[in-house]
């Protein structure tokens, strides 16, 4: 099972490719799945469609790009000697670190010689007569494998709006999804932003500080935190090491979002006005996104959450000059937290530059946009160049774009229609031997995510390791199961407050799109624990076939 086995059908020239295992992009999830199937001894082909390993990190190189997560806990945790040698230099690293650590592990951990790069996978089906995967790629090539793993990412599928006249613009168009690889210098230039998500609120403090004139486009203000970065000193990343068998320890098993922090033991109304505004304080001092967990009920209680949104929405008035932008910039249709948090460097500070205006594009939609401007209802707006801080078709977009046909021939995305449906975030009933790495149904973006892929990737590997134990040829989830499963997912969901907001973890973001809740969000340690116990128990609720008899299989 171990070598890369070359076969060919009928003794012609052409011969097909045929691994144990293909992997679909090389992002964090793709190249911890590689290394752990080569550890077991299985033949693994990983393709990659950028130029480089670091999936979202190849990707998202927009000013300002960092992660929300601290970096010593987004990194791996596999690897003792990895995470003790690696100097952080930032408390969030920047976009260019990150990639830097991805194309570190690969190398450290010789993992190119199984990647090919610049490569896509167009499709992907199942063939029942011999429980194999045929894969075909876009430098026209089809190998087999036993085993498809999807680790193509959750916020990988940049989309552009369908915003009319944007082709006809005469500036440079930047997506900050699918950002150039050089440097891309705004110095004098008349810069639109349009979007004011995470990326918006990211890169917008560092445009303005190079932009003649930036103008904000906005259609939904965002709850943001300072993220309070600043270097990290030797010091500073000896104590965290240290300590790090016991906050991965924590993150895996008990954090709900996979991130070493305190577990509130009250709720926000159990405080007094001055206590409560105390916390809030202290926490928006330290920054970052564990400003969601100083109380235990801010996702589920409307009337706890509404004390942490007014607290920011104070923050921004403080912060914001003119009391008419300030107004603008303070959420009001969405629960706090309902819609991922933001983490910034000065992003309400940045409109009180003379730069910078914000335009409020929910008022006064876009209506188009011509050779130099943004023609609003009320205005055109000229500029040089526009950014789309849009975001993306999350967590099933790039699955959307595989071609993959399980039995009887039928696709995913027919199967998904009306919104994805997994048992665990892990399989998909009807396409047997198909994992799904973060799959929706798993707490994935919900998480930190490299807690939840080294859990996904190490439940994987044993499962397969589990079936060639048992001489097993394929798994599927069964039908009774995953449709508990997505009933509990959807059950959870709608316990919180998250549903209330229309956010891309729903579908909202999307035209068309069936809105349901993707992640799951019970949390990552009940999570992983479902999730042993299933194995535990010989896989329950999913179907297992053995391999024929090595003579009917060379007949048939
Ligand atoms: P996003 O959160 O989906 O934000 C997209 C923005 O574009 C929204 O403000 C949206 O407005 C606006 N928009 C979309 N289509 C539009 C249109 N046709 N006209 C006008 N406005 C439009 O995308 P994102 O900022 O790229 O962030 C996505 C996710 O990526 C984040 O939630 C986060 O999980 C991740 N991310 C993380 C980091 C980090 O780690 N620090 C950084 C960046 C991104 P509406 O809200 O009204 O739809």
């Amino acid at each position: 099972m171990s070598a890369l086995r070359s076969v060919s059908g009928n003794n012609s020239a052409a011969a097909t490719e045929a691994y144990d295992a293909v992997v679909v992009g090389a992002g964090f999830a793709g190249m911890y799945m590689l290394h752990r199937l080569r550890g077991q001894g299985f033949s693994v082909r990983v393709y990659e469609q950028g130029g480089d390993v670091g999936g979202t990190w190849y990707w998202n190189r927009y000013p300002g790009a960092r992660c929300d997560v601290e970096s010593m806990q987004y990194s791996y945790s596999f690897s003792e000697e990895l995470q003790q040698e690696w100097n952080w230099s930032e408390r969030y690293a920047p976009q260019p670190e990150i990639l830097k650590y991805a194309i570190h592990v690969a190398d450290r951990f010789d993992l190119r010689s199984d990647i090919q790069l610049n490569t896509r996978v167009d499709r992907a089906a199942f063939d029942e007569s011999t429980s194999l995967w045929s894969v075909t790629t876009s430098d026209s090539k089809t190998v087999t494998a036993k085993y498809v793993v999807l680790a193509t990412g959750c916020l990988s599928n940049a989309r552009m709006p369908e915003i009319k006249g944007l082709s006809d613009f005469k500036g440079k168009v930047y997506h900050t999804g699918h950002w150039p690889h050089e440097p891309v210098d705004f110095t004098g230039l008349r810069v639109g932003v349009i979007g004011t998500g995470s990326s918006a609120i990211q890169s917008v403090p560092i445009i303005a500080r190079q932009a003649s004139r930036l103008t904000v486009f906005q259609r939904t203000p965002n709850f943001s935190i300072p993220a309070r970065n600043a270097p990290l000193t030797a010091e500073e990343r000896e104590t965290f090491r240290a300590r790090y068998p016991e906050i991965r320890r924590f993150a895996r098993e008990e954090a709900r979002n996979g991130i070493y922090t305190e577990l509130p033991d009250r709720g926000a109304l159990d405080d007094g006005d001055n206590e409560r505004r105390a916390k809030y304080e202290a926490r928006w001092n330290r920054g970052g996104l564990t400003f969601m967990s100083v109380y235990n009920n801010l996702a589920i209680d409307k009337a706890a959450n509404d004390t942490a949104a007014d607290f920011v929405r104070e923050k921004i008035a403080e912060i914001v000059g003119d009391p008419e932008t300030a107004k603008l910039l303070q959420p009001n249709n969405h629960p706090i937290g309902s819609k991922r948090i933001c983490i910034d460097t000065d992003y309400f500070a940045t409109f009180n530059r003379p730069n910078v205006t914000l335009v409020d594009i929910r008022s006064n939609p876009i209506e188009e946009i011509t050779a130099n401007a943004v023609r609003t209802g009320a205005e055109d707006y000229e500029v040089d160049a526009l950014v789309l801080a849009t975001g993306f078709d999350a967590m099933t977009g790039s699955v959307a774009k595989i071609d993959i046909r399980g039995r009887d021939g039928r696709t995913l995305n027919q199967k998904w229609a009306e919104g994805p449906k997994t048992y665990l975030g892990l399989m998909s009933a009807g396409f047997p031997n198909l994992f799904i790495i973060t799959g929706p149904g798993s707490p994935s973006v919900l998480s930190n995510m490299i807690v939840s892929i080294e859990q996904h990737v190490d439940w994987i590997t044993d499962c397969i390791a589990w079936m060639r134990d048992r001489g097993l040829d394929a798994m599927e989830a069964r039908t009774d199961a995953e449709d508990k499963w997505v009933a509990h997912v959807n059950e959870v969901a709608h316990t919180t407050l998250y549903p209330q907001a229309n956010s891309w973890y729903m579908g909202a973001n999307i035209p068309g799109k069936p809105q349901i809740f993707m992640p799951y969000i019970g949390g990552v340690g009940a999570y992983r624990q479902i999730c042993n116990e299933i194995a535990a128990n010989g896989y329950e609720g999913f179907a297992m076939v053995a391999a024929p008899p090595v003579q009917q299989r060379a007949s048939s």
